[in-house]
């Protein structure tokens, strides 16, 4: 006999990262993870190597300095807010760990962030997913597929990997039909990106309900991916549940100094939105010109979706790649046609766009 992991672990097929490279080609540009172009605030580095003075004290455990920062910038009660140092990932699968039992029905859309199926399949529960066949979350699909044992609902608001998002209203629709003990994990990774005016992050219906959490994170606006840093803003009940099963030192003091000095430099921020609106604008509307078909996005990565025979995915890849152009293919998000390219730098977009004249023949 050997040791047997619980029921639904070995049904989870491990998360492939976005390529950081590509065999035999030696400068790549890398936009395949919906990484920042402009990289953190210099104030994020600066924190971060002050915090290196003193590595050998174990940090302040509840991530305070982190909280206070992230509470005065959105008008927050700290003691709402959890932080883990190993990215939001880390917060979903906590909320898992902490709320789904065997059996328990999970939520999410057809073509959503992978990790929500993970964290499910790990808590041996059930994923029940709502077919989305015009690549956004559908509130209808959603509320049908309800039943007593709905325990979680997951949804990424934009969405990754499609850039859609949906509205304050329709998110108040679908939480009016969900039962007081099923939470709400609404993921907010792209929200401060999104420039519309129907949307709403998640804080106010945080505030409103007892059973809706709203997700964060440091690795898309604020170029802190390398540093793993996400949080939560949720009802003082969860907050007590996370407290209690996330790790007593989950948010190391350079994690915690350099996401405060992030999240303050509010110009950095700006700088970094008003980069993605001009260039995602750009990007949708030359490789439209193309025939190819691009998403509505409100995130910072659009969804080009190829035909099928001689242009379509796999061979506009390789063709990107040869030009060391790195996009992600996402065919294990269930969409084989299509490529998710995160907004670079404005030498890179550039660089896309006349690879993809040169594929397309044009
Ligand atoms: C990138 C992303 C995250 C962030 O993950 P981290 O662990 O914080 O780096 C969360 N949700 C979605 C949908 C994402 O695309």
């Amino acid at each position: 006999m050997a040791p047997t992991p619980k029921p639904g672990v070995l049904d989870i097929t491990p998360y492939v990262a976005g390529r950081a490279g590509l065999a035999g080609v030696e400068h790549v540009i890398k936009l395949s993870s919906n990484e920042s172009p402009l990289g953190p605030s210099p104030l994020a580095v600066e924190a971060l190597l002050k915090a290196a003075r003193d590595l050998e004290l174990y940090p302040e455990g509840s991530a305070q300095i982190l909280r206070e920062a992230i509470g005065e910038v959105y008008g927050l009660d700290p003691a709402r807010i959890v932080a883990s140092g190993d990215g939001s990932d880390a917060i979903l699968t906590m909320l898992a760990n902490g709320y789904l039992r065997p059996g328990d029905e999970v939520l999410f859309s057809e073509h959503d962030f992978i990790l929500y199926k993970i964290a499910t399949f790990a808590n041996s529960a059930t994923p029940v997913e709502i077919p989305d066949p015009k690549l956004r979350f559908d509130v209808d699909a959603a509320l049908a597929r309800v039943t007593p044992r709905t325990r979680m609902v997951f949804i990424a608001n934009p969405n990754n990997p499609t850039g859609s998002y949906i509205s304050h209203e329709e998110m108040r629709r679908l939480h009016a039909g969900l039962s007081p003990d099923t939470l709400l994990v609404i993921d907010s990774a792209y929200s401060e990106y999104v420039r519309k005016n129907d949307y709403e992050a998640g804080i106010e219906m945080v505030s409103r309900y007892p059973n809706v959490v709203m997700t964060r994170t440091f690795s898309k606006i604020h170029g802190l991916a390398g540093m793993r840093i996400g949080w939560t803003y949720a009802p003082a009940a969860v907050c007590d549940v996370l407290n209690r099963i996330r790790g007593p030192f989950n948010v190391s003091m350079m994690q915690q100094h350099a996401a405060a000095a992030a999240i303050r430099d509010r110009a950095h921020v700006e700088r970094s939105v008003a980069h993605n609106e001009q260039w995602k604008t750009y990007l949708t509307e030359e490789i439209r010109k193309l025939g190819l078909t691009v998403n509505e996005s409100v995130a910072n990565f659009v969804l080009i979706q190829f035909p099928k025979g001689e242009k379509n995915s796999v061979k506009a890849d390789a063709f990107l790649g040869s030009k060391g152009l790195i996009l992600r293919g996402v065919a294990g998000y269930g969409l084989p046609d299509a490529l998710r390219l995160t907004i670079g730098s404005a030498e890179a977009n550039e660089r896309v766009v006349a690879a993809l004249r040169e594929f397309m023949g044009r």
